[in-house]
């Protein structure tokens, strides 16, 4: 599928008349718009102390090396975004392979560090997955979860069936604690994105003015604030300009919440879940309904207790019944071992996905199930297919976060908190010819 008929599929022939015309005012000859563009939204993040992370397709990378050089000099991180901006579900596993290492040879042609890939249309399958990791990538960004912040029956049936279109096309995932956390496949760590980006609400929603599409952006903020999770925005470079008010509210709404929102590029989300995927609680009997805890993890853990009182060391109010936890070994009274039990017949690959998720879990018999804040039977593990799986996960997540026992556990981000807020964008092009050279680099590279 090339971009025409990718526009016209999913946006309509009037929609794609539209974009055309707004090519000519986002875009100019020379780079100087583009750069204008990066500036902006890199200048918000600077007040935050905070940097964006903008995937790049190879040949535009190669055309524009001194401009991305610069930005990345200034902290920007840069990731892959194909070799050519083509969707990937038309390519068999062995092209997959070939263009993602092509694209590679020509960011190390560049000396533009890398860690990260986001396909073009987030059209990612299995087979992209196994070549993200034998490649060596850290990390990958494709998966869509959807926000629900548009009130569909506003809509017209036009807007509303090219909105549904691309919720298909995006291969959207419903919003949830789970689905809002990044998590690991095998090494490849995957980072969740949210729609509806820049595109949906602008071009085929026609969302303009600013202070709604702030608003938007704050509703989505404020929903995953209350879940815990990571809000990666994607904003194309290309809409900075109209986009920029409504970014500074988004980031001006993060920054004034009652517990941290982390704003971060996404390189340090994936640092920081590796790091994290370590962290270990050593709970221990000392005396009946006395417990020694050791946390074995690095000093920017946020440790949580919930319906427990520690003794001797200081702690903050977190969120509902969860406080903050300072220090990293401690004494706690209560009756039941506030850690997950697990039974032995439960696969292993449910308790790596526990300590993943930043709970405590221990073996333990049916008999002595009632000792443990939650026991968790799970004979047939996790389910095989990919849809199964994030229902039971998303399932397991749920209860075990709003358990209403006593119980300690990891928080999903460093230093206290509560949420994290990542702005990333695809430059697809830098100039018009970019633009247009596009149609010609995808119809080389498809079959
Ligand atoms: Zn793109």
């Amino acid at each position: 599928m090339n971009l025409v008929t990718f526009s016209i599929k999913t946006k309509g022939v009037g929609n794609f008349a539209r974009r055309l015309r707004t090519v000519f005012t986002r875009f100019g000859f020379s780079e100087d718009r583009t750069r204008r563009a990066l500036g902006i939204i890199m200048d918000s993040l600077q007040k935050y102390n905070a940097v964006p992370t903008f995937f790049i397709p190879a040949v535009v990378l190669r055309r524009h090396a001194a401009l991305i050089a610069e930005i990345a000099q200034l902290g920007t991180e840069i990731g892959i975004h194909g070799y050519v901006h083509n969707d990937y579900r038309c390519l068999n596993e062995h092209e997959q392979y070939d263009q993602t290492k092509q694209a590679i040879s020509v960011f190390e042609g560049t000396q533009i560090s890398y860690h990260g890939f986001r396909n073009p249309y987030l059209g990612w399958t299995n087979a992209s997955l196994c070549v993200f990791t034998a490649l060596g990538f850290a990390y990958e960004s494709n998966e869509a979860i959807v926000h629900d912040v548009i009130d569909l029956d506003s809509l017209s049936p036009l807007l509303r069936g090219g909105y549904e279109k691309s919720l298909a096309l995006f291969q959207a995932i419903p919003c949830h604690a789970y689905t809002l956390r990044p998590h690991f496949e095998g090494t490849l760590l995957r980072i969740p994105t949210s729609i509806p980006d820049d595109e949906m609400l602008f071009d085929r929603l026609r969302f303009t003015d600013p202070k709604e599409v702030g608003g938007i952006w704050n509703r989505v903020m404020q929903g995953v604030y209350d879940l815990g999770g990571l809000y990666t925005l994607n904003l194309h470079p290309e809409r900075a300009v109209p986009c920029r008010q409504a970014l500074e509210t988004l980031l001006s709404y993060a920054s004034t919440q009652q517990l941290p929102v982390w704003i971060t590029s996404l390189k340090d989300v994936a640092m920081w879940w590796k790091e994290r995927s370590q962290f270990r609680l050593s709970i221990t009997p000392q005396a009946p309904g006395r417990w020694r805890v050791e946390a074995i993890c690095t000093p920017r853990a946020t440790l949580l207790a919930r319906h427990l009182t520690v003794e001797d060391q200081p702690t903050t109010p977190w969120m509902d019944a969860d406080i903050l936890v300072r220090s990293h070994s401690f004494s706690i009274n209560t009756e039941k071992c506030p850690c997950i039990g697990v039974s032995s017949r439960t696969p292993e690959e449910v308790v790596s996905f526990l300590y993943e998720q930043g709970y405590p879990a221990q073996r333990c018999s049916q008999e002595v199930s009632e000792n443990y804040a939650l026991y968790v039977d799970l004979p047939e593990g996790l389910g095989v297919e990919r849809e199964a799986q994030t229902q039971k996960k998303c399932a397991l997540v749920q209860q075990i976060e709003t358990l209403a026992m006593p119980f300690l556990h990891f928080g999903c981000w460093p230093d206290g908190s509560r949420a994290a807020l990542a702005i990333s964008g695809d430059i697809d092009s830098v100039t018009i010819q970019d633009f247009f050279l596009r149609v010609f680099e995808v119809r080389q590279k498809s079959h």
